[in-house]
C-alpha cells in the first residue's frame, strides 16, 4: 500500500499485479481480485495479459493505477512460462516487487517478468522484510532463541535443521512437538504425529542447539471436547495433546526473557479454539516482554498474535510464511536474486 501510494504520488502509471488462491491456471470467478480492487479503490483490468488489458493500461494517466486480474488464472504464472512473462512485460517499463511472501517462488511475476524489465526495484515492504530477516540470518545476536510450533514437522524440517546450527535454544510446541516426544520415547496418546519423521526428530535433538520440548500438556479426547480438557505431564492413551501446559510456559519463558534475538513460527497449540489458545497467547506475551529483538513469521502465527492483541509490540511481523523460513535458513530466494542482478 505504501509503495503504491509513493509511486502514484511521484506520477507513475502503476499496474498492480497479484495472485489469490490456487485457481490452477484457469479463470475461477470466486478467486477474482475484484474485492482487492475495491479496497485499493482502483479499477480491475479484464485479465492480466492480452489486447483488452493492454488497451486499458494504455489509457492510464500519470498518478493513476489499475489492478490486473489474478495472475494464476494463467498456467504460465507458476510455470514461469517465457511467453506469459513476455506478455506481462509488454505492459510496463519498470518492475517493482513488494510481494515478499512469494519471493521464494520462481514464477513469471517474480522472476520472468523481472528479467524482462531493465529497471527493477524492491518495494518498501519487501525492503523492510529483508532488513529485519537479514538481522537474524547474517549476524544473530546471542542468545538467539527460536520458538517453533504449528501442525507439521515435515513443513519445518529444513528450517529446524538450519536453526539447530544457528540458534542457541529451540523451544518446540504445537502438534509437531509430539513427533519429538515420540523420538524421546514419551507417550503421545492420540496426538498428531508423523511416524516417518521420528528419525529426523531424533537427529535434531542430538544437534548443537539446546532443544526444549513440552513438559506438560493440555489434553482432551478430541478438539471438540474442550469441556473435558485437563493438564497432564504424560499424555494418557486415548487423549490428544492440544496445547502446551503451564509448566512448559514457565520453562519456555526463561530463555525468551533473556534472549537478544527471537524468532517465532507456528502456534503452540490449537489456538483457533479456546481454551487451547492459552499457550500461544502466553508465549506471545513473553515475546513482548522480552528486551530481545523479536520476529514472527507464518500466516497462522500472525493471526494468533493479532487475535491476542499483541501485534503492535513485536519488532517485526513477517508477511512471508514459507519465504521467511527459507530466508532465515540462508537459502537463496529467486525473487530477491533477480532484483540484485545487474
Ligand atoms: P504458520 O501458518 O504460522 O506457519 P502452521 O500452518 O505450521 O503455522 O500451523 C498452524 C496450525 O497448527 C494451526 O491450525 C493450529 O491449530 C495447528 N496446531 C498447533 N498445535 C496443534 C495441536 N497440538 N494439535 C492440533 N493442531 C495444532
Ligand atoms: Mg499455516
Amino acid at each position: 500500500m505504501a509503495t503504491l501510494e509513493h509511486l502514484r504520488k511521484e506520477g507513475a502509471r502503476v499496474i498492480v499485479a497479484s495472485h489469490l488462491g490456487r485457481p490452477g491456471g484457469e479463470r475461477v470467478e470466486g478467486l477474482s481480485l475484484r474485492p482487492v480492487a475495491e479496497v485499493l479503490g482502483v479499477p480491475l483490468a479484464p485479465d492480466c495479459i492480452g489486447p483488452d488489458t493492454e488497451a486499458v493500461v494504455e489509457g492510464l494517466r500519470p498518478g493513476e493505477a489499475i489492478l490486473l486480474e489474478n495472475l494464476r488464472f494463467h498456467p504460465g504464472e507458476t510455470a514461469n512460462d517465457a511467453g506469459f512473462a513476455g506478455s506481462l512485460a509488454r505492459l510496463a517499463d519498470c518492475y517493482v516487487n513488494d510481494a515478499f511472501g512469494t519471493a521464494h517462488r520462481a514464477h513469471a511475476s517474480t522472476v520472468g517478468l523481472a528479467e524482462r524489465c531493465n529497471d527493477r526495484a524492491a518495494g518498501l515492504l519487501l525492503e523492510r522484510e529483508v532488513a529485519a530477516l537479514s538481522r537474524l540470518r547474517d549476524s544473530p545476536e546471542h542468545p538467539y532463541v527460536c520458538i517453533l510450533g504449528g501442525a507439521k514437522v515435515s513443513d519445518k524440517l529444513a528450517v529446524l535443521e538450519a536453526l539447530t546450527r544457528r540458534a542457541d535454544v529451540i523451544a518446540i510446541g504445537g502438534a509437531m512437538a509430539y513427533t519429538f516426544l515420540l523420538a524421546r520415547g514419551e507417550p503421545v496418546g492420540r496426538s498428531l504425529v508423523e511416524s516417518d519423521r521420528v528419525e529426523a526428530a531424533r537427529r535434531l535433538l542430538d544437534g548443537p542447539a539446546e532443544v526444549l520440548l513440552p513438559l506438560d500438556h493440555v489434553v482432551a479426547p478430541s478438539p471438540e471436547q474442550a469441556n473435558d480438557a485437563k493438564i497432564v505431564d504424560r499424555i494418557p492413551d486415548g487423549l490428544m495433546g492440544l496445547d502446551i501446559g503451564p509448566r512448559t510456559i514457565d520453562r519456555f519463558e526463561v530463555p525468551i526473557s533473556s534472549a537478544a534475538n527471537l524468532f517465532w513460527n507456528g502456534p503452540l497449540g490449537l489456538f483457533e479454539q479456546a481454551p487451547f489458545d492459552r499457550g500461544t497467547r502466553a508465549i506471545g506475551e513473553a515475546l513482548c516482554a522480552s528486551p530481545g529483538y523479536s520476529v514472527i513469521g507464518g500466516g497462522d502465527s500472525l493471526a494468533a498474535i493479532r487475535a491476542a492483541g499483541l501485534a503492535d509490540r513485536i519488532d517485526h511481523l513477517s508477511t512471508g510464511g514459507g519465504a521467511s523460513l527459507e530466508f532465515i535458513q540462508g537459502r537463496d530466494l529467486p525473487g530477491l536474486r533477480v532484483l540484485e542482478a545487474p
